[in-house]
């Protein structure tokens, strides 16, 4: 899934590290999210926990591509970020 060994900077690496930890958060919690369907207190409570997970995502996602793009270091074209934010 990742292709961190053809990143040469290790800025980007650990930016991108913090992007794919807190996509993996997100898609945890919207995992648990889809399982509290029907669950009214809990499905609204995990709910914001989606939505933080989802902004740390994005924040997390931009500081890369700011990285990449002040730096251009970004040398993989085989690694795609998940598109939709
Ligand atoms: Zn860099």
């Amino acid at each position: 899934m990742l292709l961190l060994s053809r990143m040469g900077c290790p800025a980007a690496q650990a930016l991108f590290e913090d992007y794919a930890q807190a996509a993996m958060e997100h898609f945890e919690a919207t995992d648990t999210l889809s399982n509290l369907v029907g669950q009214h207190g809990l499905f609204e409570e995990q709910k914001e926990d989606v939505e933080r997970a989802h902004e740390k995502c994005s924040a997390a996602r931009l500081a890369l591509e700011q990285h990449w793009a002040q730096h251009s270091c970004h040398i993989s074209e085989e690694l795609k970020l998940q598109s939709g934010s």
